[in-house]
């Protein structure tokens, strides 16, 4: 019997010994904490998970498989904060509620999620759709869809005629007048139901509308649209759940409202005033900048019938603030995550982001900090996500050329590893 068992051990041992591991040779290699480029390192995978980050292309042994990057410069997986991955910019947007069902948005989703993957993001926050969403979430996890990690909203929160009212402007009779379950409060006992309601359907974490929007049907873009009370109620109850509150807001008066209840991040941030850059600095409050989507929305709002009317008035004004407004706030020190509203423009040119971003005075590495580190922090998910480190999950991508000589690189992305799966390379 003691033979037997030594042999076993023995067994084991020897099995661990030669399991597989992968080696990837980087030419270049992205350090997104110390904002450096390293050269010539090897990162040795095992399973989903980094095991070591070896300086020189390390040996491989018997059962080691080789990725040669050698000609690339490599970083971890990209992160946006802020995506619909149910969603895609289109003149018909208004008229699907009516004419799509559930299923037919979750197949539109699928590759919606597969073009943020093979466009370097392993990672995208989803901040609101219709509940497909969640579904979509369990299928990648599960390995039948091909997708980013995403981590949900479900449906976003938003007070009665407000942002992210599914049913502003349409038909009463057909619309009714929604509430919790669909993601539309009045009260504090409508946000805690609201949150619990998350919770139940599965969902990460919490999205409010703080202020009116762009794209709703609705004539106020900016102003605040829920009271401080309300958004408290919807913090407090979140934590209780563990989940953390993203806030849409253009206008400043929601944002402050927002800020001072305690969300973790205001999304857009378009009329941010100094005072409100401040209370964010005290209270770590992150800005996800959203630049590409003010843009793509005010070139869609120039093309005639595009946008309705009352959407495509705002759609000029708010788009052409935000870079500014981003340029400020990174200058007075305000945290920065990377984060674009893929769907309010085409999913997969997330990376203009980079490109807009630097022009408004950020680094090309501090850039690509927001959009690893920094989001890793924002989604509470440092200690697995967001650096090439040992024992992190494998969650790597390369690009051609060296983004810090040419931004645009960030749109050559020709590798791609998802927890340690291989899903864009070259060969
Ligand atoms: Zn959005």
């Amino acid at each position: 019997m003691r033979r037997f068992l030594l042999c076993l051990i023995c067994l084991i041992l020897l099995q661990q010994v030669h399991a597989q591991r992968t080696i990837i040779y980087c030419g270049q290699l992205v350090d997104v904490k110390n904002l450096q480029i390293q050269k010539e390192m090897s990162i040795i995978i095992s399973g989903n998970s980094i095991t070591e980050v070896q300086k020189g292309y390390t040996k491989a042994e018997a059962n080691d498989k080789i990725i040669d990057l050698k000609s690339k410069t490599v970083m971890p997986g990209l992160m946006d904060m802020h995506v619909h991955v149910e969603e895609e910019t289109s003149p018909s947007r208004y008229i699907d509620g009516f004419t799509k069902n559930k299923t037919d948005r979750a197949y539109v989703a699928m590759g919606l999620a597969e073009k943020n993957l093979m466009a370097g993001f392993t990672t995208v926050r989803d901040l609101g759709g219709s509940g497909v969403n969640i579904s979509l979430r369990n299928a990648i996890n599960k390995g039948l869809v091909k997708g980013p990690r995403i981590y949900t909203a479900g449906k976003s929160l938003a007070t009665t005629g407000g942002h992210a009212d599914p049913t502003n402007n349409y038909r009463e009779d057909l619309m009714g007048d929604p509430g919790p379950d669909e993601g539309v409060v009045n009260g504090v006992a409508d946000c805690a139901k609201a949150v619990r309601m998350r919770y139940k359907t599965g969902a990460d974490l919490i999205k409010i509308t703080a202020t009116g929007g762009v794209l709703s049907m609705a004539k106020d873009g900016s102003g605040a649209q829920f009271t401080e009370e309300e958004i408290r109620t919807i913090v407090n109850t979140a934590k209780d759940y563990g989940f953390k509150v993203a806030a849409h807001a253009h206008g400043a008066e929601g944002m402050k409202r927002a800020v001072l209840a305690g969300v973790s991040s205001i999304e857009h941030g378009t009329y941010m005033t100094d005072e409100v850059m401040e209370l964010m600095k005290q209270k770590g409050t992150y800005l996800v900048p959203t630049i590409i989507a003010g843009k793509s929305s005010a070139d869609s709002a120039k093309i005639p019938g595009y946008y309705p009317e009352i959407v495509r008035a705002k759609a000029l004004v708010v788009g052409n603030y935000i870079q500014a407004t981003f340029a400020r706030a990174y200058k007075a020190g305000v945290k920065i995550a990377f984060g674009t509203d893929a769907g309010v423009y085409a999913h997969g040119k997330n990376w203009m982001e980079f490109v807009y971003m630097t022009e408004a005075g950020m680094p090309i590495l501090e850039c690509i900090k927001s959009a690893t580190v920094n989001a890793a922090d924002l989604l509470g998910v440092t200690d697995i996500l967001g650096s090439i480190e040992k024992g992190k999950y494998a969650d790597i991508i390369a690009v051609d050329g060296d983004p810090t000589k040419d931004t645009m690189v960030m749109g050559k992305v020709s590798f791609v590893m998802k927890n340690g799966v291989v899903y864009k390379s070259e060969k």
